[in-house]
Parts: structure tokens; sequence; C-alpha cells
């Protein structure tokens, strides 16, 4: 079973890797975007994490909604309301249980990816988070490891398609051939997932 430390675990550990890899966020965002994304999320979840240590919330439902709502309101940009609504809706799917099976886990998370796609909406193969995220949730039943394989392969798939949402899109076929930065970063929630399993 998965209680609220692990939770808040999973995203200081999410935190820990976006700052670590905000430079080549931000890299990924310059030929096809707007060089941001890196320290857009870094701040973020840099404030979710902060808030986390400061609040604590005691359910997975009420750790996921705080930190969708900072990431709302910290992150300038598509990638923050995004992010925050997958987190946000996660959470709320996931009730005030104190603790959640990984299955619940599985089950609210896709919940969490459709208003993503709801809310942006982008499918599959748009060249968005989505193309890391779908492929990771529909694998996440399996294990945290199959999910963390299949959300590098969704990014890295990213690379020949056009993109056909966000800023990407301004590019038109000039957006093929570059990784999709938000399918890279959304890639490193799945890698942080793991490291908080092991
Ligand atoms: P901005 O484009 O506003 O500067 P970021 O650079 O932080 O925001 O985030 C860009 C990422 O957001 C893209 O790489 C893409 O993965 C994701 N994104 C943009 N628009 C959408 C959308 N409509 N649906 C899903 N993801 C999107
Ligand atoms: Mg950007
Ligand atoms: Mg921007």
């Amino acid at each position: 079973m998965l209680d609220a430390a692990f939770f808040r675990q999973w995203l200081t550990s999410a935190a820990a890797l976006v700052d670590r890899e905000a430079e080549r966020l931000t890299e990924l965002d310059s030929p096809i975007g707007d060089a941001d994304h890196g320290s857009n999320l870094q701040r973020g979840f840099a404030a979710v994490a902060a808030t986390l240590e400061k609040d604590a919330p005691t359910t997975p439902g009420a750790v996921l909604t705080l930190a969708g709502r900072q990431l709302i309101s910290t992150v300038g940009g598509a990638s923050g309301p995004l992010y925050g609504t997958l987190l946000r809706r996660t959470g709320k799917a996931l009730g005030d249980a104190a603790e959640v099976s990984e299955q619940e886990f599985a089950d609210a998370l896709r919940t969490g990816v459709d208003a993503v796609g709801a809310l942006g909406g982008a499918v599959p193969g748009d060249k968005t988070m989505l193309d890391a995220l779908v492929p990771a949730v529909d694998a996440l039943s399996e294990s945290f490891g199959a999910a963390r394989e299949a959300a590098n392969e969704g990014a890295l798939a990213t690379t020949p398609l056009q993109a056909r949402k966000g800023r990407a899109s301004y590019l038109g076929e000039r957006s093929i051939g570059h990784q999709d930065p938000g399918a890279t970063s959304s890639a490193l929630l799945f890698d942080a997932l793991v490291q908080t399993a092991e």
C-alpha cells in the first residue's frame, strides 16, 4: 500500500530530478519552444517540495492536490496548468483514503492524464507530454518499472513527430526532428516513482 509519505517522497524525488535535468529540459525547449521548460518546472517543483515539507498533508489525495495547486500557481506557461491538473485530478480521484493500492493509484493517474487531454485538447501523437504520460499510465498496472520504460520510450518517440499542440505547433514541419521537452519531463516523474519504490 502507498501512504502519504510515499507520495511526498515521490514529489520530492521528482523535484530533485527536475532540478538536475533543468538545463537539458530548457535546451530541448530552445529549438521548438521558448527555452523555459526547465526553469518553469524547476521553480514549480521546488515550490511543491517546500510546501510539502511545511504542510505534510496526511493522505495521498491531499498530497497530490496540494502539489497540483502549487504548480498551477507558481508555473507560468503551458506546463504549469497541465501538470497541476494532472496532480490535482489524480489526488481528487484518490479521495481521502489514508493508503491506496498500486492499482488504485494507476486508476487515479489515468483520471489525471485524461484531464490533461481534456484541458489541452491533445491526443497521443501530437508531440506533447501525453506521448509519455499515456503509455506510462497504460503500463502502470504492470509495474512502476514498466511505466518508466514506457514513458522513456514515449518521450524518445516524439522526435520524428510534427507538433500539433502547444508552442511547438507554430513551427509546423520544422518541429520535426526534436524531442518534446514536456514528454521528457513527464518521463522524469516515472523515474522518480521507481526511485521512491526502491
Ligand atoms: P510554454 O510552452 O508555455 O513555454 P513549457 O515550455 O513549460 O510551456 O512547456 C512546454 C511543454 O508543454 C511542451 O513540450 C508540451 O509537452 C507541453 N504542452 C504544450 N501544450 C500542450 C497541450 N495542449 N497538451 C499537452 N501538453 C502540452
Ligand atoms: Mg516553453
Ligand atoms: Mg514559456
